[in-house]
Formats: C-alpha cells, sequence, structure tokens
C-alpha cells in the first residue's frame, strides 16, 4: 500500500469520530510513522510503506480516534519559540498561555538579573520560555506532581537552560524557600462540577491534578496568590493565569493579599485570561 492511500484510510477512521482536522492529524501521525517530516509525506505520497511502518501508523490511527491528542501521540507541543516535550503527565501547553510569557517579557524588557518562580511548573512551557529569551534571569520550578517535573527536566536541558533552573516536587503550602523578583503561575481552575463537560480530548487524556480547581474553581488560585504574597519582594510582578469567568474573584483576592491590579488580558477567544498585578 503506498502513503497517500494509507492516510486516505486514517483520514476515514478519523471523519467517522467527527475528528475535523481528520487529514492534518493523519499527515502528523504519518510523519511519525516513518520518521520523516510532513513536507516529505506529503511530496512522496505514492511511496510504498513496509508492512511494520503501516501497522505502527494504523495503531497511531486507531489511538486518534479515542481522541487521544496529537501531542500526547507524537510527545511534543510547539509552545512560543520552542518545541516541548510532553506526555500525558503534564496539560498540553496552550496557544491562550502564551499571552503570559508575552507579558513577562513586557515587564522584564529592561531588567538585567531576575528570579523568577513558576507555581505548578508541569511541562516548563512559561518558565523556560522566559528563561530562553532572557539570558540572565533564573527559574524556580515547583509541583506536586513528580512526573510533570520530570518532564520540565528534559525541557530544560533540551532548551539549555538547566543550568538556571531549580526544581522542587513539593506541595504548595510546604513551599518555603526564596525571595522572587516575579512570579508566574498557571493553576488549575476548572470547577470540578465543570471537569465533565470539557472537551473528550481533555478530559479523558490530560491529568485531572492539573485542571480541578476544587468546588468553586479557585481553591488552587487561593492558595497560589497565598503564597505568593509571602514569597514575593516588594514591588514583584505577579502574572497568573485565570478561568473566563474568575477575573472579578481574583482581582479581589489579590487586592486582599496585598496586591495591585495593573491589567487583565484578554485570549484568543477574547475571555479575560491572564492578570498582572504588583505586591505593594
Ligand atoms: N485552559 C485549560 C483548559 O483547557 C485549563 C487550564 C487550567 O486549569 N489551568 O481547559
Amino acid at each position: 500500500m503506498n502513503i497517500q492511500l494509507a492516510i486516505k484510510n486514517g483520514i476515514n477512521i478519523l471523519i467517522d469520530k467527527r475528528i475535523n482536522t481528520a487529514r492534518l492529524d493523519a499527515e502528523i501521525l504519518m510523519a511519525k510513522a516513518l520518521k520523516k517530516d510532513r513536507k516529505y509525506i506529503i511530496l512522496n505520497n505514492k511511496e510504498d510503506i513496509e508492512d511494520k511502518n503501516l501497522e505502527y501508523f494504523n495503531e497511531l490511527i486507531k489511538e486518534r480516534a479515542t481522541y487521544k491528542p496529537i501531542a500526547y501521540l507524537i510527545n511534543k507541543k510547539y509552545f512560543w519559540n520552542n518545541e516541548f516535550f510532553v506526555n500525558n503527565n503534564t496539560l498540553i501547553p496552550r496557544p491562550d498561555t502564551e499571552i503570559l510569557v508575552e507579558q513577562v517579557l513586557k515587564i522584564t524588557k529592561h531588567k538585567n538579573v531576575m528570579h523568577i518562580l513558576d507555581i505548578g511548573v508541569g511541562s516548563g512551557c512559561v518558565l523556560l520560555s522566559i528563561l530562553k529569551e532572557r539570558k540572565k534571569f533564573y527559574g524556580t520550578g515547583i509541583d506536586i506532581s513528580k512526573n510533570a517535573l520530570d518532564i520540565c527536566k528534559i525541557n530544560a536541558k533540551r532548551l539549555k537552560v538547566n543550568g538556571r533552573t531549580k526544581f522542587y516536587k513539593t506541595d504548595i503550602d510546604k513551599f518555603v524557600e526564596g525571595n522572587y523578583d516575579l512570579i508566574i503561575s498557571n493553576p488549575p481552575y476548572i470547577k470540578r462540577f465543570d471537569l465533565q463537560y470539557l472537551e473528550s480530548s481533555v478530559i479523558k487524556f490530560e491529568p485531572k491534578l492539573a485542571l480541578d480547581g476544587g468546588v468553586d474553581g479557585l481553591s488552587e488560585i487561593r492558595k497560589v496568590i497565598k503564597k505568593s504574597s509571602e514569597l514575593i519582594k516588594k514591588n514583584g510582578k505577579f502574572v497568573l493565569e485565570i478561568g473566563f469567568n474568575q477575573k472579578n474573584k481574583v482581582v479581589k483576592l489579590l487586592k486582599e493579599k496585598g496586591f495591585y491590579t495593573n491589567c487583565t488580558l484578554k485570549d484568543f477567544a477574547l475571555n479575560d485570561r491572564c492578570i498582572v498585578s504588583t505586591k505593594i
């Protein structure tokens, strides 16, 4: 069988499951099966496939048909300026989260050395993207998941920023180290009851630990704000990702812990997604 026909069969299986990126997905998975890039697949689609590669491709299509995200099938996701290694121990980096990186780069344009803390560092996409752009910054990442931290360490090495990082596996309540110029966090903020309404690719495969914000969606955000207020320097900036309907409540929580809200930013769907504040 040639590449084109195998892809066509794959597309039909994915279309049956109402996956609307069927062609793109099938091409990406074929590239993975053949250890080539997508361009090669498209340019050489009349080439015959070896049996074992075809079998592997069909296996990948079968997994995708269960709604397993492409990023977990190919173990990578592009975020900001770099490719990150991911597996189902970390959330897949979201384009909307790039807003956090953008804001931090804006705030730190004229800064020399800075110490940054990322609470719930996950794959490391936010912290490591910043360290890659700001060569004199140091980063500390904490996470409750050891498996997530292992992924983060792999990414730090791959991006060659590991010499400027420290990682701790810890519960946020127990972490007491340091005094930071800047704190960033994308904590779990989905209301527990609403988890069931997330897309099946998210809820079936992504770690609940990284999504579940407790009964009102704010339990982790509350802890993050409290801890940040203790570990941040006076005048330090705090950049936080929030749920689409949490802005007013979070601004209030920030105020209670001594933070002045500088601005809130919207994501690509025009939902409030990020709050920048200063410790006063
Ligand atoms: N934005 C994520 C989603 O897809 C949630 C991330 C989070 O809880 N921090 O639903």
